[in-house]
């Protein structure tokens, strides 16, 4: 008996745990389904539909007012590139105040000299090389100081006298009578075609940017043509020009014939209907020979389909004597009819006016005072001397 009693425990205990193993069995059972349900299926798709739905609604929101808003933006993008020209009244007062910073010098040395109570031979001498420094030729100064030996002697002036003659006689020698319109407008409905020519580096893209800005200003229609196909970079360049200054540039790819994209400038001018095709042309100092060979091609191919009306030689008023032979060679190979005096704002020497005019007899028409967009002036005498003159 003694022996069946933890028999018979050993058989409750047994019955006991199993009972407590499917109690924990069931209670286990329960509790796992409800949680495997409540976390993957029924939270993700939750979580994952709906946003879906609340981001697509922005979405959509935003592509439905896209097409209103997209206007508004992009202007604002572009609108750094095209700049708004300055008014012509301003640019031209701010233009002549840098004009008289950087030549004024030259009149009031004239002007110190001239005042002297004696003028014997040293001052007249001083006074010569005053005007050479300045650049402006030997036989202009030659006959400048004539005029005003000769002048001063008969004439018995006072200080304030001296300015008015000094003014004169400057004046006389700028020549005030030159015609220094642009030609920018073509005849029996076909563009002016503006064939801007010069040395690499004396600012000739830089001007055809300008010009192209001017007309805009003028709201003249304009395209512009990059024949310097030598240097990728000069045709970037004039792009870059066209988007500031609001004008479509015709290109060829690097190494095309430079006439041939002249030529295609032109036909587009012709074809759209334009008032002035403005034609950047390379400016590699090779000799004479194939210089003339090149811009006389430009010249011609251009000409098969409307004349050109004007031929702008571009020239950086720092370089002196080395400009004066450029101008030559220049003058030479293609008939130049004006001439762009650049980085005038730079050099004291604004005498080359006279020089080149002379040498060339042919108008200085523009001045470049600056590198902005607005720093072309057209070249007016009276504010040439009165600059001069500070
Ligand atoms: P290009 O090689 O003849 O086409 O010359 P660019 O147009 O490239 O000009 C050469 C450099 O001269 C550039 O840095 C221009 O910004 C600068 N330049 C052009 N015109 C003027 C000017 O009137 N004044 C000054 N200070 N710089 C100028």
């Amino acid at each position: 008996m003694e022996a069946l009693v933890p028999a018979w425990t050993y058989v409750l205990i047994a019955l006991a745990i199993l009972v407590v193993l499917a109690v924990v069995a069931a209670v286990a059972l329960a509790l796992r389904t409800p949680r495997g349900k409540a976390t993957p299926p029924a939270a993700p798709t939750r979580d994952v539909t709906p946003p879906p739905e609340v981001e697509t609604a922005p979405e959509r929101e935003d592509a439905a007012t896209a097409p209103a808003e997209a206007p508004e933006v992009a202007p604002e993008v572009a609108a750094p590139t095209l700049e708004r020209p300055e008014g012509t009244a301003s640019r031209l007062v701010r233009l002549r105040q840098r004009l008289s910073r950087s030549q004024g010098a030259l009149g009031k040395g004239l002007l110190a000299l001239l005042s002297r109570d004696k003028l014997d031979e040293d001052t007249w001498e001083s006074i010569e090389d005053t005007l050479l420094t300045a650049d402006i030729g030997v036989a202009p100064t030659q006959q400048l100081v004539d005029n005003l030996r000769t002048r001063l002697r008969v004439e018995g002036l006072d200080a304030g006298q001296v300015r008015e003659v000094l003014a004169e006689e400057l004046l006389a020698l700028v020549d005030p009578e030159l015609d220094r319109r642009l030609q920018v407008s073509g005849e029996d409905g076909k563009p002016g075609v503006v064939l801007v020519v010069g040395v690499n580096g004396v600012g000739k893209t830089t001007t055809v940017g300008k010009i192209g800005r001017i007309l805009v200003a003028e709201e003249r229609s304009v395209l512009m043509g990059a024949a310097d196909t030598f240097r990728a970079a000069a045709a970037e360049q004039l792009g870059t020009w066209g988007e500031r200054v609001g004008v479509e540039v015709i290109r060829g790819p690097e190494g095309t014939d430079p006439a041939s994209v002249a030529f295609d400038a032109v036909k587009q001018g012709i074809e759209r209907e334009v008032d002035t095709v403005l034609v950047d042309t390379a400016g590699r100092l090779q000799n004479k020979a194939g210089l003339m060979d090149e811009l006389g091609k430009v010249k011609r191919v251009i000409e098969k389909q409307a004349p050109v009306t004007e031929v702008l030689l571009v020239l950086d008023a720092t370089t002196g004597q080395n400009g004066m032979m450029q101008a030559r060679v220049f003058a030479e190979a293609v008939d130049v009819t004006g001439i762009v005096l650049t980085k005038l704002d730079g050099s004291a020497k604004g005498g080359i006016v006279v020089a080149v005019q002379r040498e060339l007899k042919v108008p200085v028409k523009l001045v470049g005072l600056g590198e902005g967009a607005d720093d072309l002036a057209p070249f007016d005498p009276r504010a040439f001397v009165d600059a001069l003159l500070g």
